[in-house]
């Protein structure tokens, strides 16, 4: 199965995402983790990117387009992955589309977990990550707010969204994240 998942920063879709690639057996596919591995070797992209992250603005869309589109054709992406954090605008989403449908490999579906604002910032600040500074977490909540917002709108057109309860225990939010993915098979 190709699935995506997206969610407001602290939302816990780092957490989720593991859980769901163990149960599913694919690959994790996190354009943050990518990111954030090109600013450790020093690379030009994670040169580039960390200005972006460092600010809580998004990396620019051909940046991580590519870096999605790479790793998307290696063979252990043949039977399914999972998409966490990509895309986050919708140039990335119409553009991820393109390429998969020239591919004949539509998604089947794209989570988004829901969240209570407030709490939300709570758990980032909690977790102290370097991009979690309070500043930073307002910053990186607008941006979602503005450019991946729109993505639930687009993806419920495309009959693809489902919407996830994220507020709740780690177990909790998979079990209804487990329960979406069986209701998606047996369509
Ligand atoms: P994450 O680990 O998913 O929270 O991502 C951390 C940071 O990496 C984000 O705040 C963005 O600056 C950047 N980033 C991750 N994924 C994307 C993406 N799909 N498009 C643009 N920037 C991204």
């Amino acid at each position: 199965m190709r699935l995506v998942l997206i969610g407001p920063p602290g939302a816990g879709k780092g957490t989720q995402a593991q859980r769901l690639v163990e149960f599913l057996c694919v690959p994790h596919l996190s354009t943050g983790e990518m990111l954030r591995e090109a600013i450790d070797k020093g690379t030009p992209v994670g040169t580039q990117a960390k200005q972006f992250i460092d600010a809580g603005k998004l990396v620019p869309d051909e940046t991580v387009l590519e870096l999605v589109q790479q790793r998307i054709v290696q063979p252990d992406c043949a039977s399914g992955y999972l998409l966490d954090g990509f895309p986050r605008s919708l140039p990335q989403a119409t553009a991820l589309d393109k390429f998969l449908t020239g591919r004949s490999q539509p998604l089947d579906g794209v989570f988004e977990l829901e969240v209570d604002k407030d709490a939300v910032i709570q758990r980032m600040i909690a977790r102290g990550r370097g991009d979690d500074k309070p500043e930073v977490i307002r910053q990186r909540m607008a941006t979602y707010e503005e450019q991946t917002k729109p993505l639930s709108e687009y993806y419920a057109g495309r009959k693809l969204l489902h919407a996830i309860d994220a507020m709740g225990t780690v177990d909790e939010v998979f079990s209804r994240l487990r329960q979406a993915v069986e209701q998606m098979k047996s369509r």
